[in-house]
């Protein structure tokens, strides 16, 4: 497999070519970014551990029938993966309040919802990622009806899969966001990263946040936090 041509520069990877047209490289870097671009800074080590990570669970995932664009680990910060036109929605689940959600709505950070929640955003940001529903999506041709329930139903799927697998690794996963892509074929696959950078992850007997909002809100201990999830996350695979 040979690398070719950068394609795209964004704020934690890169994607470079490949000389089989079906496939791409990623390189996750050690940038972070916030508040949609306004807050920035380094994570020493971060793209090591979201490649590793986010590949774990991906084959995981896989393993447990939820399609997604994963191929092969190439090294420490590279992955090969299938190449995929990428539906424009972040889609959101959350297990409990947090974040803008809490915000939003005015309720405290820590309030347990009794199901799942799943909410989508424009990935647009220009536009500033905008909530939109499921017929806004449709009405500006994001994605078909189709497309808009299988990503729902992977999410879901998702959600139990890391939820419980998390559980056993003393975090519990508050929430996340996801990306979908479509394959030449038509069919949805999970693409883009689950790593810290993407989820909410809280130590379970302390609530302590191992994520990036120790980034986000300057609480100190972002590399030790990633360092702790990513160790705990290999003592169970
Ligand atoms: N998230 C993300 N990228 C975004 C926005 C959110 O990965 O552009 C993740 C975030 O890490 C969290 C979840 O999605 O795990 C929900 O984020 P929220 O909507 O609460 O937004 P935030 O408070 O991070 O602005």
């Amino acid at each position: 497999m040979k690398k070719l041509e950068q394609l795209y520069e964004g704020k934690a990877k890169k994607v470079y070519a490949t000389d089989d047209p079906s496939l791409l490289i990623v390189s996750y870097k050690d940038d972070a970014t916030a508040f949609n671009g306004l807050k920035k800074g380094t994570i020493a080590g971060k793209g090591v551990i979201n490649n590793r990570m986010s590949n774990l669970l991906m084959q995981r995932l896989e393993a447990s029938g939820i399609p997604t664009h994963f191929v092969k680990e190439l090294n420490d910060r590279e992955t090969l993966v299938k190449r995929v036109s990428i539906v424009p929605l972040e889609v959101i689940v959350r297990n409990i309040a947090a974040g803008s959600f809490s915000k939003r709505y005015g309720v405290e950070e820590g309030m347990v919802f009794e199901f799942p929640t799943i909410e989508f955003s424009y990935k647009n940001d220009a536009l500033g990622d905008p909530l939109l529903n499921e017929y806004h999506a449709r009405a500006l041709r994001l994605a078909t009806a189709d497309e808009i329930e299988a990503i729902k139903r992977y999410s879901f799927a998702v959600n139990e899969k890391l939820r419980a697998f998390w559980r056993e690794c003393g975090v519990t996963l508050v929430d996340f966001k996801l990306e979908f892509g479509r394959l030449p074929d038509g069919s949805i696959v999970l693409a883009d990263e689950i790593s810290p950078d993407t989820c909410r992850l809280w130590d379970s007997k302390t609530g302590e946040k191992l994520d990036k909002d120790r980034f986000r809100r300057d609480l100190g201990g972002v590399e030790g936090a990633y360092a702790e999830v990513m160790q705990r996350l290999s003592a169970h695979i």
